[in-house]
């Protein structure tokens, strides 16, 4: 079914009767072209590609709990391209591309709102840092624009912009970036993928993966054995876990992040802001929640919930520049498993066993990543070479030392 303005009034008509299942419940096939792990944002988006873009046929993406029950339902739905390195611009910038035509593309709302992200400048040193950066953006075809304190005042009266600490000496702004309802992507793409014949397999948790002469030819499932031409995996914070299984060693390490939602209230912060030096982002969500978060809890964890010091350090940083906000209540609050590479920035590579594929280590910025993440790693799994933005995340990096270390911190994971 085709949603549209039209759809919507026919079945007001009717009762709301005619709706059918956003996507089919299918049982699992002894047999798939590509099978895809991870029923996240970056394997369904896989999915939905491989599909549309590149014409492949009899996929499936297995899952092992639930269609957005991942870190594409958890995160705090921010998009953006503002990065500064050649590996990871172009990428994040095709990305937003991509944000930009999706709902029109897959045929669902997914509340794109490109309403503008900030990161707030307190030194001269930042500043000169923001407007490399930015500089860097406009030379990838990225928006980015320097802002005085005084055109940040008006956009965002509640900042405290004479914080003696962490005074606001202006800010590096992209317009376009912005939020999207974090588990309608995953609704969208599983809906598209399902629509044009990908099974959507959910409560099947791989267990294993099965080799025949050096090449994967299949996985062990809790829904049994499933035979694969390619296996792809896109599992998120779990992909230590699961490549643990076949004996490969990733350059990772599993992290758990928080989130949090305050209680609604009136609009009081049109766009994102992020405050870097004190480690706190917001946004405040349609129905008025404002959405924040921080650090890292800071230590090794597969738990998705996370510790009360992280808590008090968050809200510590939003006090410092947003000190009003000390009058909500924080009604929710949850965590999700961050896959987190050596230099905080991806992989979407074949691995050294045939007939197996790893796209991950997308360490707390994954969210944004999600159209290109998939579409690149349906180009390398189609046709088996990689997508012309994505030729920097390969594993060999870590050999050759070509690391994208794009916040300049080293081999330090959990500062990533
Ligand atoms: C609190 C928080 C805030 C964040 N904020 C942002 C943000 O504002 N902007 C941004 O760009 N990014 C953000 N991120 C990061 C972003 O959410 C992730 O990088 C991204 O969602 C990861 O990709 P995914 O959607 O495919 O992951 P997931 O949704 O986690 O998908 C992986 C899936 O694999 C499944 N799986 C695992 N093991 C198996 C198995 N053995 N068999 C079958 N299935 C399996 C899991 O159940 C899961 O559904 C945030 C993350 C968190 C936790």
């Amino acid at each position: 079914m085709r949603y549209s303005g039209f759809q919507v009034i026919k079945q007001a008509l009717t009762g709301h009767k005619g709706w059918t299942p956003a996507w089919r419940d299918p049982d699992p096939q002894p047999h798939y072209d590509i099978v895809i792990i991870g029923g996240g944002g970056h394997g369904l988006a896989t999915a939905y590609y491989l599909a549309k873009e590149f014409g492949q046929k009899r996929i499936a993406v297995l899952e092992k709990g639930w269609i957005g029950g991942g870190n594409v339902g958890r995160n705090t739905t921010i998009i953006r391209s503002n990065y500064l390195l050649d590996g990871n611009e172009p990428f994040y910038e095709f990305s937003l591309k991509l944000w930009e035509g999706l709902e029109q593309d897959f045929n669902y709302n997914a509340m794109i709102s490109q309403r503008g992200i900030l990161n707030l400048i307190h030194s001269d040193a930042q500043r000169d840092a923001f407007i490399r950066r930015g500089n860097a953006m406009i030379l990838n075809g990225a928006d980015a624009e320097m802002l005085t304190t005084e055109q940040i005042k008006a956009r965002y009266p509640y900042l405290n912009t004479n914080d003696a600490r962490f005074p606001i000496k202006g800010g590096l702004a992209q317009h376009r970036g912005g939020t999207v309802r974090h588990d309608a992507v995953a609704w969208g793409y599983a809906r598209g993928a399902d629509s044009r014949g990908v099974d959507i397999i959910q409560n099947c948790e791989v267990t294993g993966f099965k080799q025949e002469n050096g090449r994967v030819v299949g996985v062990e499932t809790s829904r049994g054995y499933i035979g694969a031409g390619k296996v792809g995996c896109a599992v998120a914070g779990s992909s230590s876990r699961l490549m643990s299984k076949i004996d490969m060693q990733l350059p990772m390490e599993s992290h758990v992040l928080q989130a949090f939602v305050s209680e609604g209230l009136k609009p009081v912060m049109p766009g994102v802001v992020t405050f870097g030096a004190g480690h706190f982002y917001c946004s405040q969500s349609d129905k008025g929640g404002l959405v924040f978060g921080g650090d890292l809890d800071g230590y090794n964890s597969y738990a998705q919930r996370g510790n009360l010091p992280v808590v008090e350090d968050v809200c510590e940083g939003g006090m410092a520049i947003f000190p009003a906000f000390g009058r909500a209540r924080l009604l929710r609050m949850w965590g999700g498993i961050m896959d987190m590479s050596m230099d905080g920035s991806p992989i979407i590579d074949r691995t050294h066993i045939d007939g197996l594929y790893f796209n991950g280590g997308w360490c707390y910025g994954g969210f944004k990543a999600t159209p290109a993440s998939g579409f690149c790693f349906a180009h390398l799994l189609a046709r088996d070479e990689p997508h012309p933005t994505a030729t920097a995340y390969r594993f060999n990096r870590f050999e050759t030392g070509h690391m994208i270390d794009e916040k300049g911190m080293g081999n330090q994971p959990n500062l990533h």
